[in-house]
């Protein structure tokens, strides 16, 4: 299909108002890197999502769901096709001991409402930077905690734009893995089942998570959180650290000197940066220790052709 028609398709589907052409995805992503998405939309609705997904499948046009861009390094040859940014769903409810919120929620957000409301479970994502998508996505966890221990169901849409709703046993919820990532779904709303608490102990929890994520992690500089997924029986930091990796750059991204698993953005660094230094890492980390390391961080988009 011919790029204006593309276009012109989608704005008899959706309002023109959230579609962008030729977007620069760098300013949506934590590391602040990544060229152009032919088309990014910003849906307001799950019926919009639904639609395009449709379309998409239809016409067979490549699409790529981007939550808060905190897990992410888009390449900058940018990414063909649709981009659909969830943010804007991005309501938060609360009735009893349930919350429901909308996939493009801060799950800060939704882990400080939990306590508004003297909700417990959630205290552990009170620092991950990510949205509810992102976060059932990647089954995201820290400190103990994870997603797979609270969240109740997800509303989903498959890739041919139907809706479907997963409970927690169908969204197979693994260690940052889930149906989500292997099913090419997009998450739409999920729902959390907490439990009463107290609220000056929620906050007293959050207090003490908080202080050890700053006094641990370089959260002065872009990155993408932790880079590489846990080795069975090692820490990916401890291995990084171990080979005197701490402060070796290329280009303009470092190995963090404040914790290894991070690798921070330090000025102007590139996807390409970012994939050299994950590369010369894992070389590296592997003819000292023996241990391959997996990226945590999701890598998409296309290479730049010059
Ligand atoms: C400073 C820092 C600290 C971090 N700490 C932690 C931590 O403690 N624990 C942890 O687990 N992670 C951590 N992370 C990583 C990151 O915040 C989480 O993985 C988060 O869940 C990613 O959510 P996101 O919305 O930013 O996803 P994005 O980065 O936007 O996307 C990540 C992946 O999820 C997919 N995706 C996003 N939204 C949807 C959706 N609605 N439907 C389907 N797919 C979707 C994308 O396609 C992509 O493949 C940290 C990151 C940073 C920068």
């Amino acid at each position: 299909m011919h790029k204006d028609d593309i276009l012109k398709e989608l704005e008899s589907i959706v309002p023109k108002e959230i579609i962008k052409v030729d977007e620069p995805l760098k300013r949506y992503t934590y590391t602040e890197t990544g060229g152009q998405a032919d088309y990014y939309l910003s849906p307001t609705q799950n019926e919009h999502v639904q639609a395009i997904v449709h379309f998409a499948y239809t016409n067979d046009i490549p699409i790529t769901y981007l939550g808060n861009g905190s897990n992410i390094i888009i390449r900058e040859g940018g990414i063909r096709g649709i981009v659909i940014s969830l943010l804007q769903l991005d309501y938060i409810d609360v009735s009893d001991d349930a919350i429901i919120s909308g996939s493009g929620a801060a799950i800060i957000d939704v882990s400080r409402t939990a306590r508004d409301y003297a909700l417990t479970g959630l205290e552990f994502a009170c620092g991950i930077p990510g949205s509810i998508g992102g976060a059932v996505f990647m089954n995201a966890g820290a400190y103990g905690g994870e997603v797979k221990d609270c969240i109740d169901y997800a509303l989903c849409v498959n890739n041919k734009g139907d809706l479907i709703t997963l409970t927690n046993k169908e969204l197979e919820l693994d260690y940052r893995n889930s149906i989500v990532q292997k099913a090419h779904l997009v998450v739409l709303e999920a729902a959390f089942t907490l439990a009463p608490g107290v609220k000056k102990e929620i906050q007293a929890k959050m207090d003490d998570l908080t202080e050890r994520r700053e006094s641990k992690q370089p959260l002065e500089y872009p990155s993408c959180g932790s880079v590489f997924q846990r080795p069975p029986g090692h820490f990916a930091g401890k291995l990084i650290q171990d080979s005197n990796l701490q402060g070796y750059r290329i280009g303009g991204v470092e190995v963090s000197k404040k914790h290894a698993g991070f690798m921070v953005n330090v000025g102007k660094g590139t996807a390409t940066d970012y994939e050299d230094l994950i590369h010369y890492v894992q070389k590296t980390v592997k003819e000292k220790f023996d241990v391959e390391l997996h990226p945590e961080v999701r890598i998409i988009g296309e290479h730049p052709t010059d």
